[in-house]
């Protein structure tokens, strides 16, 4: 997803973006539930653009632990100074990327997918408290197991009482 720039004077400006998770590259564009949505600010001076953006959008994960999908709200922030100064890049910045003097257009995509995918949760939970899946196979979200009340080996207890402060 490119912002056109040709047009701009010094100063400070705002653009959106709207469009599918295809159109920025994503790699699984099929894990996201709505358009990815990107308000920037772009700050340009002589040749150097220094963008802020906000990027919002819905990812649809798997839990871990009940393996239901959810849709995950996605709302951050990221920056990156775009230059055609090349002094500029011996800062060994990852957010800072070359462009030719006089171009056109800059895309963002690159930078609105790493800062999606550094939103990500590690781990995978459709609420803080989901309760998993029994051993037969049964949400126990939806529904209380009868496997739950049946007694339990002492030594599959312990098992499971580790289980439970996972
Ligand atoms: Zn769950
Ligand atoms: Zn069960």
């Amino acid at each position: 997803m490119k912002i056109r720039v040709s047009h701009l004077k010094d100063g400070l400006y705002t653009d959106h973006l709207l469009d599918s998770a295809a159109a920025f590259g994503f790699e699984k564009p099929e894990a996201f539930c709505d358009k990815v949505s990107v308000d920037c600010q772009i700050d340009k001076r002589a040749s150097d653009f220094y963008i802020r953006f906000n990027v919002k959008t819905r990812a649809l994960l798997t839990c871990d632990r009940c393996l239901e999908k959810f849709a995950f709200p996605i709302d951050d922030q990221g920056n990156a100074l775009y230059t055609a100064n090349e002094k500029l890049l011996k800062d060994d910045s990852e957010q800072i990327h070359l462009i030719q003097d006089g171009q056109p257009e800059i895309d963002l995509s690159a930078d609105i997918r790493e800062t999606v995918l550094l939103g990500l949760p590690i781990k995978n939970l459709c609420k803080d408290d989901c309760k998993g899946l029994c051993c037969c196979g049964q949400n126990l979200n939806f529904e209380a197991c009868k496997c739950e009340t049946e007694t339990i080996d002492p030594r599959w207890a312990a098992l499971s009482k580790l289980k439970k402060s996972e």
